[in-house]
């Protein structure tokens, strides 16, 4: 489980995050859903240690993410992350890029990389583009690719970053195709969207970031249909 417990984060003078409290509970679809600026980025990125945080204090598993003695490597193995913009290795081909990290990090004899590498592009349906370099697939393979990439490690949880924002409109569905398959296995997934319809159909619950802040957190279909805070409707009239 991942523990975010009243949680403050500034750039500079700036606090970006302001006091949050959430926890994500094993085998959960958490969808995050807030305006541009709202500081859900930020969050992905503290939860990753990929950033500091200025008060609070966040727990995964019993790990204490910004703890003086905690093993990063050990934290980032838990949690697979992907981002909006694309970001595989050029000169690999899809095949290598997903059998790269169990090779280099997890020392994983090359021929048992790429076995499992296979069966991950076979996951996300990438089976037949396996040899190809990444800039010979489309968006929405692409994001696949980044899936599967993620996968390989075998993550506890996955963490994803408006990763169809970038997409044309009718490359989305493949992409939230492999996230519902995904949640079907069991897997813990926090999911920063701006696909409304995704996070009613697909979140166990949505959260409503407001300027740094969580404004209302519960069942995604409350929320979005019938939601408590007078902001969160605003928001959803201005987006839906
Ligand atoms: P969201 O993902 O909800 O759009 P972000 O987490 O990206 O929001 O950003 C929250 C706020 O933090 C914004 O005002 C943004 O400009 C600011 N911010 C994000 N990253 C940085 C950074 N590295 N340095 C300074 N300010 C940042
Ligand atoms: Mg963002």
């Amino acid at each position: 489980m991942i523990e975010i417990k009243a949680v403050r984060k500034s750039f500079g003078a700036i606090e970006v995050i302001r006091g949050i409290n959430l926890t994500i509970e094993r085998g959960e679809v958490l969808c995050l859903i807030g305006a541009s600026g709202s500081g859900k980025s930020t969050l992905l990125q503290c939860i990753n240690s990929l950033e500091p945080i200025q008060g609070g204090q966040i727990v995964v598993d019993g790990i204490d993410v910004h703890g003086k003695s905690t093993d990063l490597n050990k934290l980032r193995q838990k949690l697979g992350i992907v981002f909006q913009q694309y970001n595989a290795f050029p000169h690999l081909t899809a095949l290598e890029n997903v059998a790269l990290a169990p090779r280099v990090v997890k020392k994983m004899p090359r021929a048992q990389a790429l076995e499992l590498a296979r069966e991950h592009l076979d996951y996300v349906g990438l089976g037949a583009r396996a040899d190809l370099r990444p800039a010979k697939l489309s968006g929405g393979q692409q994001q696949r690719l980044a899936i599967a990439r993620a996968l390989a490690m075998k993550p506890d949880y996955m963490l994803f970053d408006e990763v169809t924002s970038a997409l044309d409109p009718e490359l989305v569905g493949e992409v939230l195709d492999t996230m519902r398959n995904l949640k079907a296995t069991g897997m813990t997934m926090i999911v920063v969207t701006h696909d409304i319809a995704f996070a009613r159909e697909s979140g166990d619950r949505v959260a409503f970031f407001d300027r740094g802040t969580l404004c209302e957190v519960g069942p995604a279909k409350q929320v979005i249909n019938e939601p408590r805070e007078e902001r969160t409707r605003q928001f959803l009239q201005r987006v839906l």
